[in-house]
């Protein structure tokens, strides 16, 4: 149905046409070529048959574009299977930085992830999230390291890989664009154990510069004072050679420590395999220490069980272990005048762990030293240890041998009661006896 507003349309449509027409005539009738009656007729003819004249069908209306449904982004589970067995905490994003899928220790290491939530919720180092837009968008993979203090102190690495998985890899993801990753694979590795190494490291080795280079630096000044202003001084040449060849030992023992302790933890995994019987040891080691007791005034005294108490051992390690204990007791302890060694057993018969303890009556350990004492180079007192002739890697050497036998260490030391270290490593069972 024409509608007054279609008819006004379709007749402006018409005007043009009906008024070329028109002056058609009017030329032909100004040159007598047609009578004004035939060509009203024709005029009127002309603008009926185009004012009434069915309209156009309509132009098709254009097709709406299709409505975007915005699909939930969706992984194979092919790729989430492989997110999942990764060795390290996994998780794949949307180019977006949404969480498409996460392994479960993701939950363990990071935090819970979940599913469609961007990344920004579970991750919130900036460094991170901007590696991974950026590589969302250039397509080239990014590791950032970064530290964290809460929970924990930690340092993690995060390594960002952009995917092509659409299509044949049967993922798809919002957006996807030719030639564009699709999918982010984001890992994590925990770097803090390997930088605690790299630190220990670096202490280690500055410490034992340190080390060497008092004694050193003590020798050369020596030397000068020798070459030159006391060239002719007889006495004091005597006693610049007696502090010169203590501080050479001093030099020579911490190289021995040094070296002893390198060796010790070279074979750290590998128990000893022979079995010696530890009491014999520490009576061998009380007897080499009696006459440095002697010297200092100290009465030795070592009690120890009848019972065979056999071990798998390393004899030299454990001579050096027993011996560390023992001169420590006598040097930092000879206020006390006793030490006391004590070799005894406990557990039941056929699971018998060898305790041997050694134990003075010195001054002790202030409680806030404990924790540290075993680590190198830690002194509670650096000039006391120095005096003694002492490098301050004793009793990290001892830690490692007795770890090495499968042992404990424990020092206890209550305040005004000397201090005692005490040794437990398990016997030989008697199957084990038997078998071997
Ligand atoms: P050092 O070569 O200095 O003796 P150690 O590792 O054997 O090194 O011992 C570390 C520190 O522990 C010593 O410097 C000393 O301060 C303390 N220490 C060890 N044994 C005793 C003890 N029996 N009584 C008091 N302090 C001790």
């Amino acid at each position: 149905m024409s509608t007054p507003f279609a008819f006004r349309r379709r007749w402006r449509r018409t005007l043009p046409v009906v008024a070329l027409v028109a002056a058609a005539c009017g030329v032909g009738i100004a040159a007598n070529l047609l009578q004004p009656a035939f060509a009203v007729v024709i005029l009127l003819a002309l603008v009926a048959g185009l004012a009434f004249q069915s309209s156009p069908p309509p132009a098709p209306a254009e097709a709406p574009p299709p409505a975007v449904v915005p699909t939930r982004p969706r992984v194979e589970p092919v790729a989430s299977a492989l997110v999942a067995a990764l060795p390290e905490p996994a998780l794949l994003l949307t180019p977006e930085g949404d969480i498409l899928c996460a392994n479960e220790r993701v939950a363990l290491a990071i935090g819970p992830a979940r599913l469609g939530d961007p990344l920004s919720f579970l991750v919130r180092v900036p460094e991170v999230l901007e590696a991974v837009h950026n590589s969302a968008r250039d397509g080239i993979p990014r590791r950032v390291e970064f530290g964290e203090k809460i929970p924990l102190d930690r340092w993690l690495e995060a390594h960002i890989v952009p995917l092509h998985l659409h299509g044949e890899a049967g993922m798809t993801s919002r957006g996807g664009r030719p030639g564009l990753p699709d999918t982010v694979l984001l890992t994590f590795r925990d770097l803090t154990q390997q930088r605690r190494v790299e630190q220990m490291r670096a202490d280690f080795v500055a410490n034992a510069s340190h080390e060497l280079r008092t004694p050193l630096a003590s020798l050369s000044g020596f030397i000068e004072t020798l070459l030159g202003p006391a060239r002719n001084d007889t006495s004091a040449r005597e006693r610049f050679l007696g502090i010169m060849g203590a501080q050479a030992r001093r030099m020579s023992r911490l190289i021995d420590d040094l070296l002893s302790l390198s060796r010790i933890e070279l074979n750290a995994h590998m128990r000893p395999e022979t079995q010696v019987e530890v009491g014999t040891i520490v009576g061998h080691v009380c007897e080499t220490l009696s006459p440095l007791a002697r010297d200092r005034g100290v009465e030795l005294k070592l009690t120890r069980t009848d019972e065979p108490l056999p071990i798998y051992g390393d004899r030299d390690e454990l001579i050096r272990l027993f011996e560390n204990l023992v001169e420590n007791a006598l040097k930092y302890g000879a206020s006390g005048a006793r030490v006391e060694v004590t070799v005894g057993a406990e557990g039941a018969q056929d699971a018998r762990t060898a305790v041997i303890s050694v134990r003075d009556f010195g001054p002790g350990i202030p409680p806030e030293h404990l924790p540290r004492l075993t680590e190198r180079f830690y002194r509670v007192d650096v000039v006391a240890s120095r005096d003694q002739g002492g490098t301050g890697l004793g009793l990290a050497i001892v830690k490692h041998i007795v770890a090495r036998h499968r042992g404990k260490l424990g020092i206890e030391s209550p305040p005004g009661d000397g201090a005692t270290f005490t040794v437990r490593i398990g016997c030989v069972s008697k199957a084990e006896k038997i078998a071997s």
